[in-house]
């Protein structure tokens, strides 16, 4: 996920105006001490303007400050993102974390209620091999496409307050299936499971600040015994889990995480639809421009033909920009999957999509942009736009 950015002209309501002021302050501060009035002093804006539901004044002031003083603007995203997914009462520390599964089929990816017995297991392991020795966890008892998850801060807020209310009485969290959006479909893309975590204040959230082998440790030990239960919610699908952690932390790794995943995805799911060996799939990408690099495409074909047969973009993520070497990434990524031709175009292709479906267009051998189509014997699958 890119931090959230729109950019309104108007000028800057008091309450934003004030925010950036203060995290100006938090950027030049010299000591602790004033950090600590700082950030209590944007805290309690914050908390006032979710609970209002005015994420305006937010944006707004990352907005100014995004222009203006980067090392501000990362300290106001950090409170605000913290004050949706973190809160306190009494001795108890609340925390929402996001366990995300990168998935891929050929047929829709689920995104579904989770059975009790599910969770409990999934809550077993979590305790065993991700949380603090004192943490408690309650789930959202769905797994979430990233269309279905709450969007902007304030509605993220409310989500965790639901899930907060639900685990202050000992439950899991029952999600109103009604109100969620239908998910586009794609052959690979993450699915995500959240929880609310609560753990006495001062004791670790998590069980790599206990243990010896960090983060690396418990992701192995969360693979290995956690991943077994999402079986029967992926079905027809193959996963990986990637390591659970705080909301907005876990949704920026996925977004990460997904892009190379979806590279390999998309030499998997050839192979088996069109029962051809690696070697006879060949990919193409290039780099997408509108004023300056938005993103690479990376469009497969079948090595006798230059049709285009599918299509994967890889977003810049952070602070990525043209100096990124992301061709060289790309295209050393797609050599491991054993491909027979890998062609990185230097050509700046235009940002275009199909005015029919909206589908992003491809890069075809000859450095023309196309749509990505199945032959007409194979269309109809899920994963087919027309
Ligand atoms: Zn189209």
């Amino acid at each position: 996920m890119k931090r959230r950015r729109i950019y309104g002209r108007h000028r800057l309501s008091r309450d934003a105006e004030r925010l950036a002021w203060l995290a100006q302050g938090l950027a030049d501060s010299g000591s602790r001490l004033e950090d600590a009035w700082l950030e209590a002093e944007i805290g309690a804006l914050i908390e006032r303007l979710l609970r209002a539901g005015e994420e305006d004044a937010l944006n707004q002031a990352l907005d100014r400050l995004h222009e203006t003083n980067a090392r501000a603007y990362d300290e106001l995203a950090d409170l605000i993102e913290a004050g949706c997914e973190v809160s306190r009462v009494g001795d108890t520390a609340r925390l929402i974390i996001a366990l995300p599964v990168l998935a891929w089929s050929r047929y829709a990816i689920p995104t579904r209620s989770v059975p009790k017995a599910t969770l409990d297991a999934l809550r077993a392991q979590l305790g065993a091999h991700v949380l603090g020795a004192e943490a408690r966890a309650h789930f959202a008892d769905y797994l979430f496409s990233p269309d279905q998850l709450p969007q902007g801060y304030a509605e993220t807020r409310a989500f965790a307050d639901e899930l907060w209310n639900a685990a202050a009485a000992g439950k899991d969290l029952k999600v109103d299936t009604r109100r969620l959006t239908e998910s586009q479909v794609f052959v690979s893309d993450v699915r995500y499971l959240l929880a609310s975590v609560q753990v006495p204040v001062g004791r670790p959230v998590f069980r790599w600040n206990e243990t010896e082998g960090g983060r690396p440790a418990a992701l192995a030990a969360w693979r290995e015994q956690g991943g077994p239960n999402f079986q029967n919610l992926l079905t027809g699908c193959a996963y990986e889990l990637l390591l659970p952690d705080a909301y907005f932390a876990a949704w920026r790794q996925a977004d990460r995480d997904t892009r190379p995943f979806a590279l390999k995805a998309a030499v998997e799911y050839l192979k088996t639809l069109f029962n051809e060996p690696a070697n006879r799939i060949r990919a193409v990408a290039a780099p997408y421009y509108e004023h300056w690099l938005e993103e690479w495409r990376v469009a497969f074909t079948l090595a006798n033909s230059d049709d285009v047969v599918h299509g994967v973009t890889w977003p810049l993520l952070g602070h990525e920009d043209e100096n990124a070497d992301l061709g060289a990434e790309i295209e050393t990524l797609l050599k491991s999957t054993g491909i027979g031709e890998v062609r990185i175009l230097d050509t700046r292709m235009p940002l275009e999509y199909c005015d029919d479906c909206g589908a992003p267009l491809f890069p075809n051998p000859d450095g023309e942009n196309v749509h990505a189509e199945l032959p007409e014997d194979m269309q109809g699958t899920p994963a087919q736009l027309h």
